[in-house]
């Protein structure tokens, strides 16, 4: 959906719709919608400054990166975007930290998809996780840890104490 800077009314523009996304579009590889994204978007233009300002929502399903096991990740996120003509275009490492909302356009048009897109991505975690105190899986059997220990945890504390148990009996 590609806005045209130079067409947008004056009282701004006002766009609630749902943007459909293929799979390798999303930054989180193992990701798949569970609802449709619904975007409430308005663009807006002072001088050749360029106001998008807007909310997306949707359910997805990830994957935890330590127990493998899917789980539902809301998205719920609101932003407040600037875009400058590509001819004030700067480094990201020029910007201030308090400018990170700053975008630029290009060819006087703004594909809203993209816009939605990239807000999507930056809700994402680094690492997906069910729930920060997800203990995993066990490394030797696979097993599921969250749901109870399997007996490879418990030979292998015991093996741990025993050599323990030697180490103190050497020093002896
Ligand atoms: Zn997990
Ligand atoms: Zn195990």
């Amino acid at each position: 959906m590609i806005v045209d800077i130079d067409r947008l009314p004056r009282e701004g523009l006002k766009i609630s719709k749902n943007f459909e996304f293929i799979h390798d579009e999303i930054v989180e590889e193992d990701a798949v919608f569970l609802l449709p994204l619904h975007a409430d978007l308005t663009v807006r233009k002072m001088g050749e400054e360029v106001y998008v300002k807007g909310k997306i929502k949707t359910l997805l399903s990830f994957v935890c990166s330590r127990c493998l096991i899917p789980f539902e990740f809301p998205v719920d996120s609101h932003f407040d975007l600037v875009y400058l003509p590509e001819e004030l275009e700067v480094s990201r490492e020029e910007l201030d930290s308090d400018d990170l909302n700053i975008s630029f356009y290009y060819s006087r048009k703004i594909d809203l998809k993209d816009v939605v897109l990239e807000q999507l991505n930056l809700t994402f975690p680094v690492k997906p996780l069910c729930s920060q105190a997800c203990q995993g899986i066990c490394p030797v059997c696979g097993k599921n840890i969250n749901n109870g220990d399997c007996s490879c945890v418990t030979k292998d504390s015991d093996s741990r104490l025993e050599k323990l148990k030697i180490f103190l009996k050497d020093k002896r």
